[in-house]
């Protein structure tokens, strides 16, 4: 499935409506977008609360789909699966990071990583071997068998990172990962989802978080449910910032 040259993920003429139960009109979250983000590349999305870019990030994680267009993801129609077909694109491909964290909370940290592979059926060794390389990764391993409860925001969002790795995604999907975090446990999130990258992930990442936006190679800003600019961030054109919303809420 995995396809060299093509892109990780691909919106062909996307529409997103929601509709509801009573006669109010849909919203259209995200109204006609075309996009590309090749393989291996780190991309920020920003823009106001309500722009689109969750309906984006789970469109892109094949956890939706549209209600017009096509999205290729890692080289699937997503509209085309049916939901374990999505299933498994998603397990095979997609890493997710939430700003809640949603660890479990009866679990351990060692547990909660190692969770996805005890799902996806790998041999208990191979799990074992995986989870503590990931607790080093994320310099967790000396809370590996501490519950959610008895970590600090930071140390639960690594924890859901080295999660969102155990199965050795090709791309990783975050929606506002610092979101919840104070500046320093924000900066050790982030320098972990840049080695993400560097070790040759697809990253995204829905942020208001100008450091992060600054650190991708490309920015994406939607407003209205359609990419209203994109940009290169280093530095993020001054004209351009103001559609970096850093109010509350995403
Ligand atoms: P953002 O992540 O940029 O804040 P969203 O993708 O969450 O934007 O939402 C885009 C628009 O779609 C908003 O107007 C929002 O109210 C609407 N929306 C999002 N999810 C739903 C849903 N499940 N049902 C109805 N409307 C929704």
């Amino acid at each position: 499935m995995t396809t060299a040259g093509t892109p990780a993920i691909e919106l062909r003429g996307v529409t997103r409506a929601y509709v509801s139960d009573d006669d109010a009109p849909a919203t259209t979250a995200l109204d006609g977008v075309d996009l590309a983000i090749g393989r291996g590349e780190l991309v920020a999305v920003c823009g106001p609360s309500g722009s689109g870019k969750s309906t984006f990030l789970h469109l892109a994680g094949a956890l939706d789909t549209p209600t017009s267009g096509e999205v290729i993801v890692d080289g699937a129609d997503v509209g085309d699966l049916t939901a374990a077909a999505r299933a498994d694109l998603r397990n095979r491909s997609i890493g997710f990071v939430f700003q809640a964290f949603n660890l479990m909370q009866g679990l351990t940290a060692a547990e909660n990583i190692g969770l996805p592979a005890v799902l996806a059926r790998r041999k208990p060794a191979d799990i074992d071997a995986s989870v503590a390389d990931l607790l080093d990764l994320v310099g967790l391993a000396a809370r590996a068998d501490r519950r959610p409860s008895q970590l600090s925001g930071g140390e639960q969002q690594r924890v859901a990172l080295a999660r969102a790795l155990v199965l050795d995604p090709p791309i990783v999907l975050a929606d506002e990962p610092t979101g919840n975090l104070d500046t320093n446990a924000g900066r050790a999130v982030l320098d972990l989802l840049l080695a993400s990258h560097s070790a040759g992930r697809t990253v995204v990442i829905v942020t208001h978080d100008q450091r992060i936006a600054a650190q991708a190679e490309r920015v994406i800003y939607l407003r209205d449910g359609k990419v209203a600019q994109e940009a290169h961030a280093r530095p993020a054109p001054a004209n351009l910032t103001g559609l970096l919303d850093t109010t509350v809420g995403s």
